[in-house]
């Protein structure tokens, strides 16, 4: 088998079963298709593992297998697909397969009610793609249908081509697929939304929210589908203003809201007045701030500031910036649920900020809880980079 032979001293973080060989790190080049699979040898010509070839990508090598027995092939790809999908097993709506953390590096599965949407970002996701669609389908109980999402930017950085929304294996799903997200419901636009189009992994969040939201004038800021204005009306919000700069996510967060407070099971949502205003929202916080708007309780759930390292002093200040902004607003014991998805930024600096963004806004906060990545978003020991999401909910105390 071709291999990848590593310098001398640079097999520790496999040794260490960590996925990632950089271009750095490696001495010689196999003679391999992108996305082929090839042995990785360190410097003394010992096998260290098997993994998927990237060319052109500065992370060379992805693996799939650590130590020399195990030679991955189709049928170790089907059983790696098997077991993430019986992790999640009953489960309506999760993350089927959460790419390194479940041991298939760049390959993301969401189930939508039945539906599959896949994401493939290095050359051997897409190598295994179609392996993969096939084991989603035999595997996944009730599984309608498998399609893929190929418009990730980082697919470039693999050399892969972009591309729009696909079906791969089973049926052509609906316009919009509806889910139920802790007896909630909420209508996913698989083929325009973001990502595979709905962000799962703030479910053990948006329920956070909905437990404190009893009573309080809500801000929802970076809104997108209405996933925590939802979840605030059913906890009995008072009010709720939803904000983002996407037109087309807030009609679907206007649908959702509407969705909910049709059914009985949710009444409460009903009950509570939902607007939805179009703005960025660096620009609504200064607006209410001048118009001396005050809030009980303020979700900040942004965008990545940070895409790596370089930018982690510029996402610091964007995320000082809206933090101090809402704190201003909230009323005394209002609450801040207050979000980070950028890996770069870790918990210890994320916090530092806060307590940054609370001392210039003269405000003291307590932190009441910590939300991080739901159950189907597991983060390998190994792989620290797999953890990107963070949450604090603080309260203000005075
Ligand atoms: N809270 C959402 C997910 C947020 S994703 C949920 O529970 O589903 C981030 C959102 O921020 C996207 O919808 C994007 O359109 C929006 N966004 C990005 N930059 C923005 C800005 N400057 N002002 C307002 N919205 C912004």
């Amino acid at each position: 088998m071709e291999a990848v032979v590593l310098k001398p001293g640079r097999e520790k973080s496999l040794l260490r079963r960590h996925p990632w060989v950089f271009s750095g790190a490696v001495a010689s080049e196999p003679s391999v298709a992108p996305g082929a699979t090839m042995a990785v040898r360190g410097a003394d010509g010992d096998v260290l593992g098997y993994g998927s070839w990237s060319p052109l990508s500065q992370i060379r090598v992805r693996m799939l297998a650590f130590g020399r027995d195990t030679v991955p092939d189709a049928d170790f790809v089907r059983r790696l697909v098997a077991a993430s999908v019986a992790r999640r097993a009953g489960c309506g709506a999760a993350r089927l397969v959460n790419a390194e953390s479940d041991g298939l590096p760049g390959v993301v599965a969401d189930l939508y009610s039945g539906w599959v949407v896949c994401q493939f970002t290095s050359a051997g996701a897409e190598y295994w793609k179609w392996t993969i669609a096939d084991a989603l389908m035999e595997f996944l109980p009730g599984c309608r249908g498998v399609a893929e999402r190929a418009d990730a930017d980082v697919r470039a950085r693999e050399g892969l081509a972009r591309g729009g929304f696909a079906v791969l294996r089973g049926e052509e799903p609906p316009e919009f697929v509806e889910i139920d997200e802790n007896g909630l419901r909420f209508l996913v636009d698989v083929r325009n939304g973001h990502k595979t189009g709905f962000y799962m992994d703030q479910r053990d969040a948006r329920a956070a929210v909905r437990s404190l939201a009893s009573g309080r004038e809500v801000l929802n800021c970076f809104c997108y589908t209405g996933g925590f204005g939802v979840a605030a009306a059913a906890g009995g919000a008072r009010s709720v203003v939803n904000v983002d700069v996407s037109e087309p996510a807030l009609a679907l967060a206007r649908r959702n809201h509407e969705l909910n407070a049709q059914t009985s099971q949710t009444l409460q949502t009903s009950q509570t007045p939902q607007t939805f205003v179009c703005a960025d929202v660096f620009k609504y916080l200064r607006t209410c701030r001048d118009e001396g708007r005050k809030f009980d309780m303020v979700v900040l759930d942004p965008p990545k500031f940070a895409e790596s390292r370089s930018q982690v002093m510029k996402a610091a200040r964007g995320y000082k910036d809206i933090n101090l902004l809402a704190m201003k607003l909230l009323r005394r014991d209002g609450v801040l649920a207050t979000f980070s998805c950028s890996g770069a930024i870790d918990e210890e600096l994320f916090l530092k900020i806060l307590a940054e963004a609370a001392a210039d806004a003269g405000r003291d906060f307590q932190v009441i809880g910590r939300t991080g990545h739901p159950f189907d978003h597991p983060v390998s020991l190994a792989f620290p980079e797999g953890r990107y999401l963070k949450g604090e909910i603080l309260v203000c105390r005075g």
